[in-house]
């Protein structure tokens, strides 16, 4: 083998083209189900001609020969044979057949031992020249124009000094605040969000009905078309110059340096925030001069301004002569004067969002997640890839400690990129595999360095030396850089792929495709609340947009039936057979598959079969009486069947109850109230039983995921059930009290999503670093068999994991800090790929550096995560205080070294993060931290899971939720109306709001709102006939009408589930549940208000000085 640019054996590259030709993208190709919000997913599959396709005549047998000791029972037309009765008689042990393979005996133990993998000969794609590709036009707008003026931002440089004195007083201030006379004290609203109980809603009988389900997916408008149509690569011209003058001189040149690029002017150290929120980077009126205006990163810091501070006790609030009298106390702080979260993501969609964030600098602090941005990769991962809590990490361990500063990495491997960004080149080097360190194994990327005229490249991480494969030979140019550098991903890109080589496999073994098992609880509740006929009618239509590669015809994924209640049924849908045949196990303590041949088959060639399948299942059960349900035979049948086919695959679950019938894995109610705020709570969070655990490990082993659709009308301990869709990287939806009128449309949604959306299996992950920090802790959805693998069943583009980081020796400033994740994943296909992203983060030894580039959303992410782990092991409040105190030991440090001094009446935030303190207070006083009367056990660890496996965006707006004025939308313009900050005295009697937090969204109506917006959103002449039983907001012919579900549909699509409609009108009993989520007021639950809680920190933070 020779160098490079030699023949192809592997799979082909694509088309000529400019960039990184024909690099095969694994794009996947394809239309929308319509009604799937499909904002942030490439949709993956192709049209497809329907139902009435033909059954190719051949049946299609995954596999031979596995034992059978079920009883077959041919599913005639004729129902009545098969009523649950009929059933029953079935659920003798099966006699017949051999015994089947001893369950749990064979796990495949081959936890991937990754970092054995060699590396050897290397071939190479073929180079092109890169050409520069077109910003894509203009992005969404996104909060446009209309900031939303809060009212004199001028009263910047304020201070809180008014500190614990003045809290009761603040307290009884808030307390009064209110809208329409509902007093703060009323009783606590029954039901939560994301649990609604039927207490408290209405009845929903008689309420109009949600407009019809969607019918099945049409062929449709976008498929993602060839290579052809993606953006090239994009050999964007040298970063600009003025951002270069950013980074100044090669190292960070201590305090004095200009900013950074990517940050809000806050030119030196020196120049603190002393209360002067917001407003920071437009040109604020009152800096003057100071400012130069600064829009972009990348244009020159002007002078610092003089830093201004108050006395705290002639704090002039600009508001007070608009302020009602009742509202006006004396020490009163403003709260348009202390950091609004809403400015700081203002102004960064203002600043940031115009210009696309291109990676080519090291430790470049991104947009905030709330701006709408473009990447361009130029070596460096996207950061809707990877995201840092700071991008510039203390040198010394030391210095770590001091500050408190958590650093953590919050990944997200598959993440879904908008159409106008390119997805990772997947580079084949044919059957000598990526190219890798001799020592760490870390994977070539852009900072190997290449020595000895390009004989040898010297690993970034360990710094091993190690020999260039012949064939991958490149000669240098004059800067030392390979002359092929643009034409290689692995050189070049923050994010590529190879593909990987049998070495990768387990068993050494190229992998099958997938399978998903859809496994459907046929208990009463389930028959009787229409579930089990919804599901099955979905599942014909739905079963044709299963996730395929992109340029293939069809799903490479087979699938499977299995529906139960005390005992499994098992279906074959062989495409030979006539009718499906059932299959009854009742031995549940001992789960065997009692088919393999016409278990699990092409939906293509078994597309009759199937239907008939679907079309019976709802009359089979139509009469059963059958109350119990098991749960973990479920599981374990499902990864039988995954086992004896010899593939990796995912089960999904639709489940309603607590299983109590008696087989492995059955549970007991033990929810207790009483336990809350004990030392016992913690139990609340933990499984009843280490079944579920042991059990997560076998079918991690077997790349077996588990998605769970819960519709539970009590208890049915989420903590334990939701242990094995947790451990295998799987998804839990909750619908409490599931109605079909309200939920399907919900549920529906949410089931397509998960079905279509980019998942891989079998997948592991590995974070190295370069010398002087390591991976020390994980969070998210997965099991780690050893120290530093996360490994996971499936993984799909929604999930995250964040990683924290320690130091273990000293780092330098210099060379920075390195990051690279490789992420081993089996395709839907079946493809063995290898995802690797790279981040290179600068190092400092002066805090103030630290403290320039954090990032408040990805540290909140981490500590929420940190802390929903906590309440497994310690009590809640102490996990509280342990928050607060880290927090205030941030600040306080801060404060202490970065700071010029002051007086310790000053409350002193550093910019990026002075939104900290607010944040922090909405995780303290979420439901799992602190919950509210409302709110069940199964809701706190359903959102605890959620949560862990959150992006930074997600977390952004489940802990502040968006709030914004539907009647001040412009309806004849795509943007949203400028969003407002979460408190009741932020909203009008006269205004209609809309606030999201990714699981709900809810429409509060004021009692003053004009008659004529009632009937042009509602269709109701008056306030008092809105019915806040709509699930959906009725479909008008006006243009407020059409604005409003514009934005709904809009909000819809940018998150990962589909949220909870629910309307609100004020001073009714569902509003108690919508002040809730009025993050900045004092909750119901005791958690303390915004204005409160700063008030809290500044007496932490001057305690730890003092
Ligand atoms: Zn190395």
């Amino acid at each position: 083998m020779s160098v490079n640019q030699q023949a192809h054996t592997g799979p082909p590259y694509g088309q000529p083209q400019p960039g990184y030709q024909g690099y095969q993208q694994p794009a996947y190709g394809g239309q929308s189900l319509p009604g799937v919000p499909q904002a942030q997913y490439g949709a993956y599959n192709g049209p497809v001609p329907g139902y009435q396709q033909p059954v190719p005549p051949q049946g299609y047998f995954p596999s031979l020969g596995f034992p059978s000791k079920g009883s077959p029972v041919s599913l005639n037309s004729d129902t009545s044979s098969l009523a649950p009765n009929f059933i029953g008689s079935l659920r003798a042990p099966p006699t017949s057949g051999a015994p089947p393979p001893a369950s749990g005996a064979s796990h495949p133990s081959g936890h991937l031992a990754y970092s054995q993998f060699d590396h050897g000969d290397v071939q190479n794609g073929i180079p092109a020249s890169a050409a520069p590709v077109q910003r894509p036009p203009a992005s969404q707008p996104f909060l446009p124009g209309s900031a939303p003026t809060p009212v004199s931002q001028i009263s910047t440089f304020q201070q809180y000094g008014p500190p614990p004195a003045s809290v009761q007083q603040l307290r009884n201030h808030m307390a009064g605040m209110t809208i329409g006379g509902t007093a703060a004290s009323a009783p606590p609203p029954a039901g939560l969000g994301y649990g609604v109980g039927p207490s408290s809603y209405p009845p929903t009988t008689g309420a109009p009905r949600p407009p019809a389900m969607p019918g099945p997916p049409l062929p449709g408008q976008t498929v993602a078309g060839p290579p052809s149509s993606q953006p090239n690569h994009i050999s964007s011209p040298p970063p600009p110059s003025t951002m270069a003058g950013l980074h100044p001189g090669p190292p960070m040149s201590g305090l004095h340096g200009p900013p950074p690029p990517t940050h809000p002017p806050q030119p030196g150290y020196q120049m603190q925030q002393n209360g002067s929120f917001g407003q920071m980077r437009g040109p604020p009126p009152n800096y003057g001069g100071a400012y130069p205006g600064a829009p972009n990163y990348g244009s020159p810091p002007g002078p610092p301004p003089p830093p201004k501070r108050l006395d705290p006790d002639s704090i002039p609030s600009p508001q007070l002569n608009e302020l009602p009298p009742q509202q006006k106390p004396r020490h009163r702080i403003d709260p348009d004067a202390i950091p609004s979260p809403i400015q700081v993501i203002e102004d960064d969609r203002n600043n940031r969002g115009s210009e696309p964030f291109v990676t080519g600098v090291r430790g470049q602090v991104p947009p905030l997640v709330t701006t709408n941005f473009l990447v361009k990769d130029q070596g460096n991962a996207s950061p809707r890839y990877i995201r840092c809590t700071s991008y510039n990490i203390p040198c010394t361990s030391d210095m770590a400690k001091q500050s408190q500063v958590p650093l953590a990495a919050v990944i997200k491997p598959l993440a879904a990129l908008p159409p106008e960004e390119t997805v990772p080149y997947l580079v084949d080097h044919g059957e000598s595999g990526p190219v890798r360190c001799n020592r760490c194994k870390a994977y070539m990327c852009p900072f190997m360095q290449f020595i000895e005229g390009g004989r040898r490249f010297q690993c970034c991480f360990c710094s091993c030396v190690t020999e260039v494969p012949p064939h991958y030979f490149q000669h240098l140019d004059h800067t030392g850089k390979r002359v092929d550098f643009y034409d290689r991903p692995e050189l070049s890109l923050g994010s590529y792929e190879f593909l990987a080589t049998v070495d990768y496999c387990k068993n050494n073994k190229f992998p099958s495709p997938p399978a998903f098992i859809f496994m459907i609880d046929v208990s009463y509740n389930a028959v009787k609340s229409g579930l089990v006929r919804l599901i099955c009618e979905e599942l014909k239509s739905l079963l044709d947009y299963l996730p395929r590669e992109g340029n293939m015809e069809e799903s490479a994924i087979r699938v499977g039936f299995v529906t139960y209640n005390k005992v499994l049924h098992f279906y074959n849908v062989k495409s030979s057979l006539a009718q499906p045949q059932m299959m009854v196990v009742s031995d549940v303590a001992d789960m065997f598959v009692p088919l393999l041949d016409g278990f699990l088959v092409n939906v293509n060639e078994s597309r009759t079969v199937i239907a008939s399948l679907l079309d019976q299942i709802p009359e089979m059960f139509a009469d059963t009486r059958e109350t119990e349900t098991v749960f973990a035979p479920v599981i374990q049948a499902g990864l039988e069947a995954l086992k004896a086919a010899e593939c990796a695959g995912k089960l999904f679950i639709f489940h309603t109850s607590l299983p109590i019938a008696e087989a492995p894995g059955k549970l007991k109610n033990r929810d207790d109230r009483k336990l809350i705020n004990t030392d016992k709570e913690k139990t609340l969070f933990q499984p009843q039983t280490s079944f579920y655990n042991n059990l997560a490990k076998d079918c991690v082993a077997q790349g077996c995921c588990v998605d769970l659709f819960l519709f539970p009308n009590q208890y049915l301990d989420v903590a334990t059930l939701g242990v094995v869709p947790y451990q295998t990287g799987g998804s839990i939806y909750k619908y409490a009290y599931f109605q079909l009128e309200t939920d399907q449309y919900r549920f529906l949604n949410d089931l397509r999503r998960d079905v279509q959306k980019e998942v891989g299996f079998d997948a592991v992950m590995r974070v190295r670093t370069s010398t002087g920090i390591r991976a020390t802790d994980f969070f998210g959805a997965f099991y780690m068999s050893n120290t530093t693998d996360v490994e996971m069943a499936g993984l799909d583009c929604d999930k995250t994991i964040t990683v924290e980081f320690k130091h273990d020796d000293k780092l330098s400033e210099d060379s920075g800090a390195l990051l690279q994740c490789a992420l081993l994943y089996t395709s839907c296909a079946g493809q063995r790929r290898l995802r690797i992203h790279n981040l290179s983060l600068n190092c400092c030894t002066q805090l103030a550096d630290l403290y320039r580039n954090c990032e408040t959303d990805t540290l909140i992410n981490y500590l929420a995560k940190y802390a929903y782990r906590g309440v497994l092991s310690s009590p809640v409040k102490t996990v509280r205080d342990a928050l607060i105190n880290q927090c205030a030991q941030i600040l306080a440090c801060y404060r202490k070294n970065c700071a010029s001094p002051s007086s310790a009446g000053q409350l002193i935030l550093p910019e990026c993060m002075k939104l900290l303190p607010v944040y922090l207070n909405c995780v303290l006083k979420s439901d799992v931290l602190q919950p509210g009367p409302e709110v069940t056990t199964d809701d706190r660890a359903y959102v605890r899971q959620l949560v862990t496996s959150m992006d930074v965006a997600e977390t952004n707006v489940f802990f502040y939720p968006r709030l914004l004025p539907l009647t001040k939308a412009d309806v004849d313009s795509d943007s949203l109306p400028a969003a407002i900050r979460n408190s009741e005295e932020r909203l009008s009697k006269g205004d209609i709001y809309l606030l999201e937090n990714g699981l709900n969204i809810f429409v509060w109506v004021g009692v003053n709102v004009q008659q004529g917006l009632i009937q042009n959103l509602f269709g109701v002449s008056s306030f008092s006939q809105i019915s806040n039983a709509l699930s959906t907001l009725p479909v008008l012919e006006n243009p407020f009408s059409k604005k409003v579900r514009a934005i709904v549909d809009m909000l819809q699509g940018q998150r990962s589930r589909y949220m909870k409609l629910i309307i609100v009108k004020q001073e009714d009993k569902l509003e108690m549940l919508f002040k809730h989520f009025l993050v900045e007021d004092k909750s119901l639950s005791g958690g303390a208000s915004y204005v409160d809680f700063l008030c809290h920190m500044h007496k932490e933070i001057r305690q730890l000085l003092s």
